[in-house]
């Protein structure tokens, strides 16, 4: 039985902004979810629609076979961690992650055992007596984790976690979770508006625009096989570089370059010839033994691999990764190919007009397979 059954999921606020529309979700016991899409994109208000924190306008959502959609956030057995931390200041360390449990009256040796097992599962013991002021970003971070931990719920919530904590920090605490996860074993739904975050910690990964669920899979299926033009630029970083052109007589043919198709993509293809599409390739897929010319505008060592910046004819874009330390010069010319295992063909969004008389994405364009 999946612990978390989210159906037909919809969110109108007050005012009659739609924030989120027919969100599906099943989750099993001790998976990992991500919702991840960038600002705005609904994922915050279905997590908190889980959390109940926010009314549900339509749809049904259960937790560990329990109809939860209408019931308070202290019934649903959930604990949700805050990017902000929430920390009573005037509180030790301790008593911050006892306060839940003496709120429920509970016995003091049962809460005692409790927050001494949180704090040795996060490193905060000798942390205890101190106030959250004495500790640091990350610390205070665990801290807000031991106190959903004492709980013991059936599920964990996290919105944005470690957005407020620097870069470096943000890679360790990202490690933390990931053990966390492995040594509790619960289930987890995490908001993060960051690809990296998804990609590392989710087994699987809900990826949403527009208020709507674009694609759920684990990480490796949204990378390698986007579902449309959406996943496909916002997952994997830099983004897929895309490409509008048409399908002629067994080639992708753009005002850029030609490319032919391999027998794969041709029969992929086939209902497609003299049709519009946009082909993709991702900046790691970039060859250097093709025939289109790129003129390089900026050459950026990381080490182990070199962000080669360039430009085919005088404005298209383009990013390519190449496995090693490149010392390429601006206005140096390549000759770069597509790996075709690895070359992506989408149908073109469809476009619509808004109240502002903008021409705006009504639906990303599908993946062609
Ligand atoms: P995300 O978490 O992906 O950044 P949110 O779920 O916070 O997105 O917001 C989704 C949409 O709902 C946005 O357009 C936002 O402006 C709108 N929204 C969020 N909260 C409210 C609210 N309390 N009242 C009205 N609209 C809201």
């Amino acid at each position: 039985m999946p612990n978390v059954k989210i159906e037909h999921l919809d969110k109108i606020y007050d005012g009659g902004v739609q924030a989120v529309y027919d969100f599906n979700l099943d989750i099993e016991d001790g998976e990992f979810i991500v919702l991840v899409g960038p600002s705005g994109c609904g994922k915050s208000t279905t997590l908190r629609m889980v959390a109940g924190l926010e009314d549900i306008s339509a749809g049904k959502l259960t937790i560990d076979g329990k109809d939860c959609t209408r019931l308070p956030p202290k019934d649903r057995d959930i604990s949700m961690v805050f990017q902000n931390y929430a920390l009573y200041g005037h509180m030790t360390i301790y008593e911050n992650m006892a306060f839940s449990l003496t709120l429920r009256k509970e016995d003091k040796q049962v809460i005692h055992r409790k927050v001494m097992a949180a704090a040795e599962i996060l490193d905060l013991k000798s942390q205890l007596n101190k106030k959250p002021k004495q500790l640091s970003g990350g610390q205070r971070q665990r801290v807000a984790m031991g106190r959903a931990i004492v709980r013991n719920p059936k599920v964990f919530l996290f919105d944005e976690p470690l957005s407020n904590l620097d870069a470096k920090l943000r890679g360790s605490m990202r490690r933390e979770i990931m053990l966390l996860h492995k040594k509790l074993n619960a289930t987890m739904m995490y908001v993060t508006h960051d690809q990296t975050e998804a990609l590392t910690l989710a087994d699987r990964i809900v990826c949403m625009s527009m208020g709507r669920v674009q694609q759920i899979g684990k990480p490796i299926d949204l990378y390698e096989k986007p579902a449309n033009t959406f996943v496909a630029t916002f997952i994997g970083l830099p983004p897929m570089n895309m490409f509008e052109g048409k399908i002629e007589k067994g080639n992708f043919v753009s005002d850029l370059f030609s490319y032919p198709l391999n027998d794969a993509q041709k029969d992929a293809l086939k209902d497609y010839e003299g049709q519009p599409v946009i082909m993709g390739c991702r900046p790691e897929n970039i060859t250097r033994d093709g025939k289109v010319k790129l003129t390089v505008t900026n050459n950026e060592n990381l080490g182990m691999n070199t962000l080669v910046h360039g430009k085919i004819g005088d404005k298209k874009l383009v990013v390519a990764k190449f496995a090693e330390w490149c010392n390429y010069k601006e206005d140096d010319v390549i000759e770069i190919g597509f790996d075709p295992v690895m070359t992506h063909f989408f149908e073109l969004p469809k476009m619509t007009v808004n109240e502002k008389g903008e021409e705006v994405v009504a639906e990303y364009g599908k993946a062609i397979r």
